[in-house]
């Protein structure tokens, strides 16, 4: 089995090597593991890491290289084995030789890994480039897939073979169907990826009488790749770097126009009439996104930083409850106005 976090990470390209892919969401903060809760730390990668170094089925781990946390959080498992002076220890963070050196014990994790009583996963580091406008990023970027199907050829199983048959239509296996609003109030929720906890906020906003037609965090609709083309087996490479690659949007990328360019498509087709727009604390590429997205957007919209307790506490909650009755107001207001010709 071989876990990943990100949306870049394209799960069947890691079927077509022989292994099981696995997305893992943490549940909350409060995984336990080697990195201790710390100040500076987004409280989502640490819990991914925290995660897999207590996962012992995990043949491999691909982590994303798209924040300065994840790049971070990639190197524990491997700085962790070399404070145990683990054999297994092989981190494709580089290419080449020295993708398998040892990397010296942080002082930070070398006292919690008596804890571990299991190897740790093989950690792949993959470089998802910023930049994607220019044909050179889309070749780096398959020249990642194939470094990544080197790694988990080491890892022990074959060349990449056909795409399995229920990865073929949607690019997942399977995707949630998009709410109809009915009378509730249109809501889209926009942010990086969320811990499972945090998906509590849906059910706020639903008790709020508002419903998320549009669910634009990491975890949902926003990480979705374009559908699959019918060069899907004849070229696999090229084919997963367009549609993965050449087609999420997300904010870390430069120019981040997409992100823009797919939000302003789907919050008209769906009528949104609100925006709750999230980041996690010290998650410094979607708070710098909330000031921008606050002036491009044209209504009603909430920031919410999401702490690094459960993130949504009983404040959250009060904000949520209000932004929704300004919501529903500023409906109400708009029926009038547009009921007297007033503009
Ligand atoms: S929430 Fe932000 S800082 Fe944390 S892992 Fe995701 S992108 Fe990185």
């Amino acid at each position: 089995m071989i876990a990943f976090e990100s949306p870049f990470v394209p799960p069947e390209w890691i079927e077509a090597h022989g292994f099981q892919p696995m997305r893992i969401i943490p549940e909350s903060p409060h995984e336990e593991g080697p990195w201790p809760l710390s100040e500076g730390m987004c409280s989502y990668a640490r819990a991914f890491i925290n995660m897999i170094s207590h996962t012992p089925a995990l043949a491999g781990v691909v982590v994303a290289s798209t924040c300065d946390q994840m790049r971070r959080m990639a190197q524990v498992p491997g700085e962790t084995a070399g404070a145990r002076g683990s054999s297994r220890f092989a981190s494709g963070a580089a290419g080449g030789a020295a993708a398998n050196a040892p990397v010296a014990p942080a002082p930070l994790l070398a006292g919690c890994c008596h804890a571990l009583d299991h190897d740790l996963p093989s950690v792949f580091v993959m470089h998802v480039p910023a930049t994607w406008q220019d044909p050179a990023a889309h070749r780096y970027f398959q020249a990642e897939l194939r470094r990544m199907g080197r790694w988990m050829e080491r890892l022990g199983c074959g060349r990449a073979q056909q795409p399995q048959p229920k990865f073929v239509g949607d690019g997942r296996a399977k995707q949630p169907q998009t709410p109809s609003p009915g009378t509730a109030l249109p809501i889209a929720v926009l942010g990086p990826h969320l811990l499972r906890c945090q998906e509590r906020i849906f059910s706020i906003v639903s008790a709020n009488g508002g419903v998320v037609v549009l669910d634009g965090t990491g975890n949902g609709e926003r990480g979705w790749p374009a559908p699959v083309d019918r060069r899907g087996a004849a070229n696999l490479v090229e084919s997963l770097a367009d549609r993965y690659f050449g087609a999420i949007p997300d904010a870390f990328r430069r120019p981040n126009t997409l992100l823009y360019a797919w939000l302003k498509r789907e919050a008209e087709k769906r009528e949104v009439r609100g925006l709750i727009f999230l980041w996690q604390t010290w998650c410094d590429i979607w708070h710098a996104e909330a000031w921008r997205m606050r002036e491009w957007w044209p209504g009603p919209m909430l920031s919410l930083e999401l702490q690094g307790g459960d993130g949504i506490d009983a404040a959250t909650c009060g904000r949520i409850e209000a932004f929704m009755e300004a919501v529903r107001n500023g409906d109400a207001e708009g029926r009038f106005r547009r009921k007297r010709g007033v503009r």
